[in-house]
């Protein structure tokens, strides 16, 4: 059975994780109304530090705008909860969950009902499985497709854009793969069903821009600019499918996929079919930031 850590933060009280609990008739639970972030915290020379906080909570207030939710609490009470959670339940290398819901007061589509908001942390490692940052995952193209971007928002990290997310990831694992990458309603790519994705082609990193319906990650974000940093040539543009076959490394990337290499697409074998030397190298310079080996001049790593 689960073991869950024991204490959760709601509506401005930290609370038993088995109290944090919400109405039947939320209306989030009918409607999807919620808005959410994933958060990773760290173990660091310099103690448990929490990545990119403050970026993660601007845009949970994004995604919230987007859909008309007022948060009751501002960006630094919501932080200040976040930091909470971690200390009060002894937590270091963990994944942090705020969520901010349309709770109970009418059913209406466009009712205004209050907004909850709770802060939940719990421990966690490497998301796809621990030999996953190492050996890479299989990966197929899903028969699903992003949903267009004048249906949903896919810059809006909502509750309900997650029905997409799981038809692509149940849809890969019943076939036996380890993740599903999604086409955009382009035909062209898109991204993994809860990661971004990245191509190498001769030392070059290329990934798919905010047209192509992704969420556009803290971690996409992160492996751009540490690339850069390092001389490595980085291009958002729009990819085709088969681009997947014919990369010399493709790798996912997320808060909670870390850096992730993809060993093979559909089948077929990318590159040397594991991890290559430009996914390697961006994995050290990913985790340097964890370790004390990068230097994180960008103030990234948030102490808690
Ligand atoms: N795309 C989707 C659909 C996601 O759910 C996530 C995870 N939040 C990402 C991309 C990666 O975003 P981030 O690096 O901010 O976690």
């Amino acid at each position: 059975a689960q073991q869950y850590p024991d204490w959760i933060w709601q509506n401005g009280t930290i609370k038993p994780w088995a109290e944090a609990t919400t109405h039947v008739m939320s209306h989030a639970l009918h409607y999807g109304s919620s808005v959410f972030e994933g958060i990773r915290s760290y173990a660091t020379p310099d103690g448990a530090a929490i990545f990119r906080l403050t970026d993660h909570l601007t845009r949970l207030f994004h995604s919230a705008k987007i859909y008309d939710m007022v948060l009751p609490y501002t960006r630094d009470q919501i932080a200040a909860a976040c930091r909470d959670v971690v200390k009060k339940n002894g937590l270091s290398a963990a994944y942090l969950r705020p969520v901010a819901w349309r709770g109970l007061g009418g059913f209406g589509l466009s009712a205004e009902t209050p907004i909850d908001v709770a802060v939940a942390a719990w421990p966690m490692g490497p998301y796809l499985g621990p030999e996953a940052l190492e050996q890479g995952i299989t990966a197929c193209v899903s028969s699903w497709q992003r949903f267009a971007p004048n249906t949903i928002p896919a810059g809006a990290k909502a509750g309900g854009n997650y029905l997409s997310g799981q038809l692509i990831a149940r849809e890969a694992r019943r076939m036996g793969f380890g993740e599903g990458i999604a086409l955009a309603s382009t035909g062209l790519l898109s991204e993994g069903a809860g990661e971004n994705i990245f191509l190498v082609f001769d030392g070059a990193l290329h990934t798919t821009p905010a047209s192509a319906s992704i969420l556009t990650g803290i971690t996409r974000h992160s492996l751009i600019t540490l690339a850069r940093e390092e001389g490595i040539e980085v291009i958002e543009r729009d990819l085709p499918r088969e681009y997947l076959y014919l990369a010399d490394e493709v790798f996912m990337c997320g808060t909670a996929a870390e850096v992730t290499p993809i060993r093979a697409v559909d089948g077929k074998q990318v590159g040397a079919g594991h991890a290559g030397p430009v996914t390697r190298r961006i994995q050290e310079l990913f985790f340097g930031l964890f370790n004390g080996k990068t230097h994180d001049k960008w103030g990234w790593l948030e102490p808690v």
